[in-house]
């Protein structure tokens, strides 16, 4: 069943209304404040109703969101140990992103919840909610929570504030809607800090990831025509905690008359992974669907094989094209 709506469907609701057996918040790859804080919140609520949950998806918390409410918990597992009779995925477009971890712990008559914001999600769930519209997963599990009939704590109001304080840039992007303030003043009132989660967010910088980010932010280039402007990171250059807790990306989409912004940071194994960000002009989902990626009309995400030069001139030209109102 897939609904493609802004209030959560009936199944969902049916599937998570009293406690049955052991219960899964899987994450995607490399997890970011929006499935961290929505699996996090959620599954905080259905133990307060009395579920058995788990948390664990294919990599660890990033340091930088260690101090979400029940991060502690959180594992990150190669292969399952069980089988869950209910698996839960947010923000998950697809079950690649979960490398192999949602094959492997869903059993035959198990229950798999997909609930995401993402357009190119592709429903692959038993109950699948999708609502496109949510500036992040968060604001839908903040409706999803409160329909169900828990309280939201404090708890979960940290997790699901940050949840969309992350993917709204601060509040600072286009998908930041009335709905994302609203949402956000009632998570405030129930005791959401915000001052806290900018502090734990950008204000804990060692002088040497400062250090990091001058030399890094020495690397941003420009196109002649000042419509691309895109940062390349080598392996080594700098942790994956420093790239989990900086937003490099944000730089070159900061310079004026920028149309699309890449980062893309060498990995092991000869790949390259790239984020691509829009102003509203190019719809840079589609061009990361070129390469196998997704995401949204202006955040998206993809990973190239080939070395940083191949990839950076592989991307690049996927965007002359889109610029220049050629399908890429
Ligand atoms: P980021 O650039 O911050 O990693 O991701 C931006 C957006 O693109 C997020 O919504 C994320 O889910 C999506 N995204 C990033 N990488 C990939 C990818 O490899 N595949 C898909 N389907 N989506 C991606
Ligand atoms: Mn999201």
């Amino acid at each position: 069943m897939t609904a493609v709506s802004s209030a959560p469907p009936r199944l969902l609701l049916d599937a998570l209304s009293r406690p049955r057996g052991p219960a899964l918040m899987l994450g995607h790859v490399h997890p970011d404040g929006d499935v961290l804080g929505t699996l996090l919140a959620l599954g905080l609520s259905l133990e307060a109703g009395g579920w058995s949950v788990t948390y664990a998806g294919p990599h660890p918390v990033p340091p930088v969101l260690a101090f979400l409410p029940g991060a502690a918990r959180w594992q990150a597992w190669r292969i399952p140990p069980r089988t869950f009779d209910v698996v839960v995925l947010t923000d998950c477009p697809n079950p690649e992103r979960t490398e192999g971890l949602l094959d492997a712990a869903r059993g035959a008559s198990s229950q798999v919840l997909n609930i995401d914001h993402h357009p190119d999600n592709r429903g692959y769930g038993t109950v699948n909610w999708i609502d496109p519209a949510a500036a992040a997963t968060g604001e839908m599990v903040f409706d999803l929570i409160r329909a169900l009939g828990h309280r939201v704590t404090a708890e979960v109001a940290l997790n699901l504030f940050t949840a969309i304080h992350t993917d709204t840039g601060s509040f600072r992007y286009s998908n930041t809607t009335p709905r994302t303030f609203r949402i956000a003043a009632e998570l405030t009132a129930s005791g959401a800090d915000p001052a806290l989660v900018s502090d734990q967010l950008y204000q804990r910088r060692s002088p040497e990831a400062l250090a990091t980010l001058g030399e890094i932010l020495g690397r941003v280039k420009v196109s002649q025509d000042g419509q691309v402007a895109w940062l390349t990171v080598p392996r080594g250059f700098a942790s994956e905690a420093f790239l989990a807790a900086e937003d490099l990306v944000a730089y070159p989409r900061s310079i004026e008359g920028v149309k699309v912004a890449l980062l893309l940071s060498e990995e092991a194994g000869g790949l390259v992974k790239a984020s691509l960000r829009g102003k509203g002009q190019v719809a840079v989902n589609r061009i990361a669907h070129r390469f196998g990626g997704g995401g949204h009309e202006n955040a998206a995400g993809c990973t190239l094989r080939g070395t940083l030069e191949e990839a950076t001139a592989a991307l690049l030209g996927a965007v002359s094209l889109a610029l220049d109102g050629k399908s890429p």
